[in-house]
């Protein structure tokens, strides 16, 4: 497949001040994932930037990322994210959205993800206060890669990271050929 289509993977969080669990750092794990996704996409004939500013503080990073995504104009905007939380037992994938396309993106990804990582009732969810959702011009998702606080998951982001990269690499691809 050969397409002209320019992704960016937002890395979410600044360094250490994301989720955390199982021993998995938000931020770490998803610089990893952006990694993996950006190889796979890259070889799908997608032209992939990755922002990331690991040194910021949470808001600047923001800003930052909201600023550099406006400028490159991109096709679609994939914010890569694990989630927390205090129940242990709560575990699984979801993609958030906010426009139109944003939620033909999220099925599509939410499609291929959710079968690594399942458990959320709602695998797809709408969202109106996410900055790299409101104030970003090009379409844009983010992804939930699942609970670092749940173990099931945690082992899943630990020892099968290039599945689900993989995973989203499809749900992407998906979008664009259909
Ligand atoms: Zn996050």
């Amino acid at each position: 497949m050969s397409t002209d289509k320019h992704i960016v993977l937002d890395v979410g969080h600044a360094n250490g001040t994301g989720a955390c669990g199982h021993g998995l750092e938000e931020h770490e794990v998803c610089a990893e994932l952006a990694v993996l996704l950006k190889r796979l996409l890259v070889l799908r004939g997608f032209t992939v930037s990755v922002i990331d500013y690991p040194e910021q503080s949470n808001a600047m990073d923001l800003n930052r990322t909201v600023a550099a995504c406006n400028a490159l104009q991109p096709d679609f905007i994939v914010s890569l994210h694990c989630d927390c939380s205090a129940n242990e037992a709560a575990q699984g994938a979801h993609v958030c959205y906010l426009s139109r396309k944003g939620l033909t993106m999220a099925r599509c990804i939410a499609g291929r993800l959710c079968e690594l990582l399942p458990g959320r009732a709602e695998s797809v969810v709408p969202r109106a206060n996410l900055a790299i959702l409101r104030r970003t011009h090009a379409p844009a998702v983010l992804v939930e890669c699942g609970f670092l606080s749940n173990a099931a998951d945690a082992a899943m982001l630990r020892d099968n990271l290039p599945g689900v990269a993989a995973a989203i690499s499809q749900g992407i691809t998906d979008y664009f050929e259909n």
